[in-house]
């Protein structure tokens, strides 16, 4: 599989338009962030996915062609929901070997799985006494069981810790770099940022708002907060270089550091003051805005008149 095409996808519930026209592409490859406020249509969008429900109009389309959501393209997907649940009295490994014989899965791969999200530890105890965390671990190998083309993780940062999230992350990266496809839909925007390559914003069941960080970022061209670590020595020049500063937006000031925010289109020319102060500036960082401001933003852009 190297694209999937959800193409012009409506769906009405009554008289509720849970989505209107609206098209995802997922690529080989490719890790898609799904986001955007409770009744956007996420779920929505996922559940015609997995063939739960059956869209009102529009289409799949695979590899360029027209295709169903029948039980081959079934097999091709990993499904992680976005709340788990397991029969407490069945050990981890007891769920997933109930999951692998349903897919024809041996023993091997169950093993692998385990090891794979940190459980074989506790492979034998009952789910009764697993940890949220632990739960989302085994919901994880569920997903992954079969190694599917399309991993579809509906909320997967919920409840993992720190090393949870590590975890989560380099199963994602493991699935783009083999060259298969991620689907994702989160609300911690940031935390999975650097696993992302498209980000796909819905908003009342409409597409508001398509493209990498990168291209989103630029479109709301929020500013940037630009430190400059500066020597302390030079105490009377500092009021001058604040003053420099601050003609590139608001200026924040501490004893050896002072932070600009910046619009990014004038970020080259900040530096351009420099040479006026020969000495003072002993390094320099850039933090670009949040996903999460920029999502935050794309969102008000779209409520405006
Ligand atoms: P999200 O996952 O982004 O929170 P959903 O896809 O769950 O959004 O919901 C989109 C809209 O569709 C909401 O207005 C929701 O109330 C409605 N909806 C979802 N599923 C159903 C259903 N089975 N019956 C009626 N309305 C539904």
């Amino acid at each position: 599989m190297n694209s999937i095409v959800l193409r012009d996808i409506s769906v009405r519930f009554g008289n509720v338009d849970a989505l209107r026209g609206v098209t995802v592409e997922l690529r080989r490859g490719e890790v898609v962030m799904m986001v955007g406020p409770n009744g956007a249509g996420k779920s929505t969008l996922t559940r015609v996915l997995l063939g739960l429900i059956q869209p009102t109009a529009g289409s799949l389309v695979v590899d360029g062609r027209a295709a169903t959501v029948d039980n081959t393209f079934k097999r091709e997907l990993g499904y992680l929901p976005e709340a788990v649940a397991f029969s407490d009295n069945l050990s981890g490994r007891q769920v997933l070997r109930f999951f692998a014989r349903a897919r024809g899965i041996g023993r091997r791969e169950v093993d692998a799985a385990l090891a794979r999200v940190s459980l074989s530890a506790a492979a034998q105890r009952a789910v009764r006494g697993y940890s949220k965390g632990m739960r989302q671990r085994l919901g994880l190998a569920v997903a992954i069981l079969a190694q599917p083309p399309l991993l579809i993780l509906d909320e997967p940062t919920g409840g993992l810790d720190g090393e949870g999230v590590a975890l989560l992350a380099s199963l994602i990266e493991e699935w783009r770099t083999a060259g298969r496809m991620v689907l994702l839909s989160s609300h911690h925007l940031d935390v999975l940022e650097q696993q992302v390559d498209r980000m796909v914003v819905l908003r009342q069941g409409k597409l508001i708002a398509a493209g990498t960080p990168r291209q989103l970022r630029e479109r709301v061209a929020l500013r940037h907060q630009v430190t400059f670590a500066l020597t302390s020595s030079h105490g009377a020049s500092h009021d001058d270089y604040a003053a420099a500063l601050g003609q590139f937006g608001p200026v924040t000031t501490q004893t050896d550091q002072m932070t600009v925010e910046v619009l990014p289109e004038r970020m080259l020319e900040v530096t351009s003051i420099h040479p006026r102060f020969p000495g003072l500036v002993t390094g320099l960082a850039v933090e670009p805005p949040s996903l999460e401001m920029v999502y935050r933003r794309l969102l008000a852009e779209e409520t405006q008149p």
